[in-house]
């Protein structure tokens, strides 16, 4: 079986076509700047690659390139659409209502396209995807939404209210949701094989997903008990260009300082802040790295700011937890970034926790970076989003 896993976003359209027959990648590739002035990539397993400049006033624009490469040329990896047997989707957003993927209806579409005022950068882009997918390959091929919220839906009420009048939630469900559930479904799953305990009953993880977003999550027994992103993907810890956690009120003052609207401060606290924000050089880890092996002052200051801030996070789980077995980094920052790892590992030396220098510094591989000897034990995991989606489209396709 043929999947293709589709993540919308408001300009751009990133594609996977996985065979299930080994969960093997057969292309992949991305529509950027929709509606602007379009870019295509597309690469396949035999390691064709390229990259053209093509118009896509819109998704579906979008999706006709994206079957015309599937198809077609030297990109080619099927002989015809048919072999699609069905498309899943990645969804920022869905919600209290779902704590698992679902096949696409109407209904579900009308809930997706509500909850954008909940994720009002990626939902309603998400919507169009669907529906862009639904006119390119037709009302039969079967489509599976995967929620990057639903995995998070099992923390207590405790962990994911927030200390504001309950109105509020009643009225608006304002909450904590978290988000990049599905890697750290995905790394969690794979750390609980390698601690030997399947479904991670008895086990307290923390994953870490280090990427231009980022968050952490805190498992006892296979099952998220919190997180740091909250209603949205803002909350927790300084990111590429995110602000991550700040005193309410310093925004409050900012708005009326700065004569600002919530949609301005919303993109200050969004693209203007973070890493980028603080050293005022770049959101990329690789130029903050670069800037502060320089001798920038302020590049270091976003660095450290950022160590400390995991720190915290992770110290904070550890007590919520009441213990960790492991830890484990993925995403851009955490497969490729040995520095980061050492210093908040070191930071739990105190616990016992013995990081092996020379396992550290693999970059993109599996690995467990820890001594024999280490109290907690700690994984590189690279993630894999697609695949998880993949597999729920299968799950649920087959059930029909
Ligand atoms: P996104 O949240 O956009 O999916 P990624 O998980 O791709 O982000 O992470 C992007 C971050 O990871 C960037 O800051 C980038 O510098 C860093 N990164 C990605 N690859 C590498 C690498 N090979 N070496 C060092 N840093 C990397």
């Amino acid at each position: 079986m043929k999947i293709l896993v589709i993540n919308a976003g408001s300009s751009s359209l990133k594609y996977q076509l996985i065979d299930m027959d080994g969960e093997i990648m057969l292309a992949k590739g991305n529509c950027e700047r929709i509606g602007i002035d379009g870019k295509f990539t597309h690469k396949t397993k035999g390691g064709y690659s390229s990259t053209v400049d093509v118009e896509m006033p819109d998704h579906t624009a979008a999706f006709e390139q994206v079957k015309h490469a599937l198809t077609e040329g030297e990109g080619k990896v099927i002989d015809d659409l048919s072999e699609v047997a069905a498309i899943g989707h990645r969804i920022v957003q869905g919600g209290s209502k779902y704590d698992h993927s679902v096949l696409v209806t109407e209904e579900v579409i009308q809930d997706i396209a509500d909850y954008a005022s909940l994720a009002p950068l990626h939902n309603a882009a998400h919507v169009q995807g669907i529906r862009a997918a639904i006119a390119a390959f037709g009302g039969q091929v079967p489509q599976v939404v995967v929620f990057d919220t639903a995995f998070h839906q099992t923390m207590p009420p405790k962990a994911y209210m927030f200390g504001i009048p309950y109105q509020y939630y009643e009225k608006y469900r304002v909450r904590r949701y978290g988000f990049h559930g599905t890697s750290h479904r995905y790394v969690s799953a794979r750390c609980f094989e390698l601690l030997g305990r399947p479904g991670g009953v008895g086990t307290k993880v923390i994953t870490c997903h280090l990427g231009n977003g980022s968050s952490l999550a805190a498992l006892s027994d296979g099952k998220v008990i919190d997180t740091t992103m909250g209603l949205t993907p803002l909350d927790g810890f300084i990111m590429g260009t995110r602000s991550g956690a700040v005193d309410p009120s310093a925004v409050l003052f900012l708005m009326e300082k700065e004569n600002l609207t919530p949609e301005q401060m919303n993109d200050i606290l969004n693209k203007k802040s973070g890493i980028l924000g603080i050293s005022g050089v770049s959101s990329d880890d690789r130029d903050l790295e670069r800037a502060r092996n320089e001798g920038n002052l302020r590049a270091q200051l976003a660095w450290e700011m950022r160590t400390y801030q995991i720190v915290k996070y992770v110290g904070s789980f550890i007590s919520a937890l009441g213990g960790v077995d492991a830890i484990v980094f993925t995403a851009g920052i955490g497969e490729n970034q040995p520095l980061v790892r050492s210093e908040v590992l070191k930071s739990l030396g105190y616990r016992g926790v013995k990081l092996d220098e020379e396992k550290n510094k693999v970059k993109g591989r599996e690995m467990e970076i820890t001594t024999m000897d280490s109290t907690v034990r700690a994984f590189v995991i690279p993630t894999n989003e697609e695949v998880v989606i993949a597999r729920d489209t299968k799950y649920i396709v087959d059930q029909l």
